[in-house]
């Protein structure tokens, strides 16, 4: 059978976002929103490839988030730095009041606790994980798990990207550069994850929380 022609990929790929002020007094969210940028180009570069070489179109678009429901995200604790940052320094209005609900326990059981009326909170900062995972051919249908009934549409971005990525991710731990490399091949940067869903969620309202004091005290 014929497949369906492959389209262009539905996702755009971002520009790398820039928040001067922030980054200037962060160094570490200078370089995650570089190996995000770097992830997303790569991404974007392994998809094209992949769509021409299957003839078929990446599932994955805009409001489609059946992946964020049952799902473990492993992520290192920079990965949940930017978020804890995100939600308390950029979001802001009814998004984060939306948020904090949702944090404090008023969504769906198995849902990403960021996913918030079928979109991410915080996409800009979204793990890599998340960057990365697209299902080629068609969407994931509500509580499929794709890895066991159709594996081979299952498709991860970046995976030559590692090295390039570890080098802006294992510095941040105070290593040596002389030591990323073997550190990388050791598999450090799995050693450091942690999975999304078992952070404390309430104390990142309470960040929030505080964030917006400091904010509205500085304001005045
Ligand atoms: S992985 Fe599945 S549910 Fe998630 S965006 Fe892609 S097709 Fe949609
Ligand atoms: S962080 Fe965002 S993209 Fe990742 S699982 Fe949660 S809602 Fe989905």
């Amino acid at each position: 059978m014929i497949e369906p022609i492959a389209e262009p990929i539905a996702e755009p790929i971002a520009a790398r976002v820039r928040y001067p002020e922030f980054e200037a007094r962060h160094p570490w969210l200078a370089r995650l929103l570089d190996a995000y940028h770097i992830s997303d180009t790569a991404t974007r570069a392994d998809l094209e490839r992949e769509t021409a070489r299957r003839g078929v179109a990446v599932a994955c678009g805009p409001g489609c988030s059946n992946c964020c429901i049952d799902q473990c995200i492993p992520v290192t604790e920079f990965e949940v730095l930017g978020i804890w940052w995100y939600v308390a320094e950029i979001l802001e209005g009814a998004a984060q009041e939306e948020l904090k609900q949702r944090l404090l326990g008023f969504g769906e059981v198995g849902e990403c606790a960021f996913l918030v009326g079928g979109r991410c909170a915080v996409y800009p900062l979204r793990p890599f994980v998340c960057r990365q995972y697209h299902v080629f051919s068609r969407a994931c249908a509500p509580g499929e798990n794709v890895s066991e009934t159709r594996h081979a549409d299952v498709f991860r971005g970046a995976q030559d990207s590692g090295r390039e990525l570890a080098w802006q991710i294992i510095p941040l731990y105070g290593v040596a550069e002389e030591n990323v490399d073997w550190l990388f091949e050791s598999g450090y940067v799995s050693r450091k994850g942690k999975h999304l869903h078992t952070l404390p969620l309430d104390n990142i309202v309470m960040h929030m929380k505080t964030t917006a004091h400091r904010k509205k005290a500085r304001n005045a």
